[in-house]
């Protein structure tokens, strides 16, 4: 896992916890999300904020897997967010999670209403599994776009029960609804889907 270190205070940060700061006329700088969080509140005059690193948590899905969460809380301006997430090699991948609070929020409060939504989405697969292929088990499939980092860039993956799907395989899924009609919203990654 490649970690560079947070240029204020120094401490080695992995690629999850590493936010590029600053403005294209001033230039950025590598921050650890605790320096951010320090930064933001410093520059919007936020005094009553927990800039508190939360400890990684383990859940199990309705399948009896088990799945390791990180978690990060960014200050932004006069919005907090709070995003769950796992990780592989040292970047987010799987399952996501965000919800959005105030400053002032009680962070337990958050973490609680975050961890509430987390078990909902765990506790139901959109994908079922029939022989070494994966279909849609009912009429619903919710998932995450996300990117190939050994793909060409502009095709997705996406990102459904936290398990990536190529976009091809994704299409074969939905070969099997043939002559169906469906409907695609999108929606922000804090908003319930
Ligand atoms: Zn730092």
């Amino acid at each position: 896992m490649s970690q560079d270190r947070c240029e204020q205070c120094a401490q080695p940060t992995a690629a999850y916890d590493a936010i590029h700061y600053g403005s294209v006329e001033g230039g950025y700088r590598l921050l650890c999300t605790q320096c951010f969080n320090a930064e933001v509140a410093r520059r919007h005059g936020v005094t009553d904020f927990e800039n508190v690193r939360l400890e990684p948590i383990r859940m199990v899905d309705c399948a009896g897997d088990a799945h390791q969460f990180h978690f990060q809380m960014r200050l932004l301006g006069t919005m907090l967010a709070l995003d769950a997430f796992e990780i592989q090699d040292g970047f987010r991948a799987g399952y996501e999670f965000r919800i959005i609070g105030k400053p002032e929020d009680d962070v337990l409060t958050l973490l609680g209403r975050l961890v509430e939504k987390m078990r909902r989405t765990l506790a139901v697969k959109d994908l079922a599994i029939n022989g070494s292929q994966f279909q849609i088990r009912d009429q619903t499939v919710r998932g995450l776009i996300s990117s190939d980092p050994a793909g060409s860039g502009d095709i997705p993956v996406v990102v459904v029960d936290g398990r990536e799907i190529g976009w091809d395989d994704f299409g074969r899924m939905l070969a099997a609804f043939e002559g169906w009609q469906f409907r695609l919203e999108l929606r922000d990654l804090a908003d319930d889907v």
